[in-house]
């Protein structure tokens, strides 16, 4: 039996662990610096919606546990405020996603797949990991796996500033759980707002902690009017200031919302950090080496609801790739060659999410706009939301765009 650590009970630690036990021949144990009650009572951290690509992976380890409960989401649109005429839409437009995606809230999950994991035969840990514990366990354990998130202990990880363009915060951003909004009509989906210059807000249905819910993001540009997080002190402060952005920016969003309330008091964050790709091994002083994974390694902005998209396709990477291994020892070399691996792909997630942080080229705006006026064109942009690799090359350059866009406008002139 190979022995494997994981560091962290989230989308990726747990899926991997399961995706081991289930293949059988590891013991594996993850170690966690919450209980499951604490997860289950404490604070959302995201929106986790995730798309069909990274559900398949949940499928094909049998943990897809909420396929029948969680409210589908079914499209992807897009709506942009008139910067000349307030309350009014420059344009708006809708793809239908040919798969359903579906955000099932983590305090829901994670406990779930923790029960998961014991049921397998995984042992689960409390333990708040820091480097001293790090070090013993690369003594008992063949490989140790630091699926950490955006905890203190990913700072062991090197930022690799070569693949990362920002070194601060590029949106202050707040979420708000919310029950009674009315739903999007005539299918559910990611309304994704742009305001330029402000920033950016999103809303899809979701299943949380009691039951059917809609989740805000809100995604402010810093020292901008979205950045208004800092005097908040209660949740009913945080809700009041979420409609108010609303009501302001969005009246046809704030219309959805005359009769919300908070799902409960820890349906609110308020945060920021700076999109960061991390070398993928870290050295630790007694020379031991671990591997990080998922948000460790590469964490985009939440723009573009990718991050528990990424963390099951890592997950889904690293495990095909320890169980290929089979005996023989995952060294330094190994785990570079499969970060490369997932970031041959996680690379085109990044690159994409980041040109949404700065403000648009030309082309798309035009893009943008273009999808108003050919439902196959929105289509084609809300399903590259599964796989965002399918954005490259052409999101990035300007005759391509403009060529996407001809064959699918014209396809409507004919
Ligand atoms: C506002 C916001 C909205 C988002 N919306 C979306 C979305 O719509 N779609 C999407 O795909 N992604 C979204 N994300 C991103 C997504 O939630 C994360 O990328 C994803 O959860 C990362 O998974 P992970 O397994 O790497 O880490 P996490 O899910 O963060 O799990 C890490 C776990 O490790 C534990 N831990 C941390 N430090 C230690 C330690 N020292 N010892 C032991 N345990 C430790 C933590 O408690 C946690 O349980 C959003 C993020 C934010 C902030």
């Amino acid at each position: 039996m190979r022995r494997i650590a994981i560091v962290g009970a989230g989308q990726a630690g747990l899926q991997t662990a399961i995706g081991l036990l289930k293949n059988g021949g590891y013991e594996v144990t993850v170690f966690s610096n919450r209980t499951p009650e604490q997860i289950r009572t404490g604070k959302v951290m995201s929106s986790q919606c995730m798309f069909d690509m990274a559900l398949q992976n949940e499928r094909e380890i049998g943990i897809n546990y909420w396929d029948d409960s969680c409210p589908p989401v079914q499209g992807l649109g897009v709506t942009v405020p008139n910067p000349e005429v307030p309350g009014e839409k420059l344009f708006t437009w809708a793809g239908r996603l040919t798969h359903e995606a579906q955000a099932v809230d983590q305090r829901i999950k994670m406990p779930r797949l923790i029960e998961e994991v014991e049921k397998l035969g995984g042992k689960f840990v409390i333990e708040d990991v820091g480097v001293p514990e790090m070090e013993q366990m690369t003594l008992e354990y063949d490989l140790v796996l630091v699926a950490a998130g955006k905890g203190d202990i990913v700072k062991t990880f090197e930022r690799d500033a070569s693949r990362s363009p920002f070194d601060a915060p590029q949106r202050a951003l707040a979420l708000t759980y919310v029950k009674g909004m009315v739903p999007s009509t005539p299918f559910s989906k990611v309304s994704f707002n742009l305001i330029p210059g402000v920033g950016e807000y999103f809303v899809f249905p979701s299943e949380t902690i009691n039951g059917y819910c809609e989740i805000m993001v809100f995604e402010g540009i810093p020292g901008g009017p979205m950045d208004c997080w800092a005097d908040v002190k209660t949740p009913e402060e945080h809700l009041e200031k979420s409609l108010w952005i609303l009501k302001t920016f969005l009246p046809w969003e704030y219309e959805r919302c005359l009769n919300v309330t908070l799902t409960d008091d820890n349906g609110i964050l308020a945060g920021r950090f700076a999109p960061t790709v991390r070398k993928p091994v870290a050295t630790l002083p007694n020379g031991g080496k671990v591997f990080g994974v998922a948000d460790v390694v590469v964490v985009n902005d939440p723009i573009t609801g990718q991050g528990s998209n990424n963390a099951s396709k890592c997950s889904k990477v690293y495990l095909d790739e320890i169980i290929a291994r089979g005996d023989e020892a995952y060294t330094e070399e190994w785990m570079n060659a499969t970060f490369e691996k997932y970031y041959d792909y996680a690379q085109t997630v990044t690159n994409w999410t980041n040109s949404m942080l700065t403000p648009p080229p030309p082309h798309i705006l035009d893009l943008m706009g273009a999808a108003s006026q050919a439902q196959s064109l929105a289509d084609l942009i809300a399903n590259n939301f599964s796989d965002p690799s399918k954005f490259t090359p052409w999101w990035f350059d300007a005759g391509l765009t403009e060529e996407v866009i001809a064959t699918h406008v014209s396809k409507v002139m004919s």
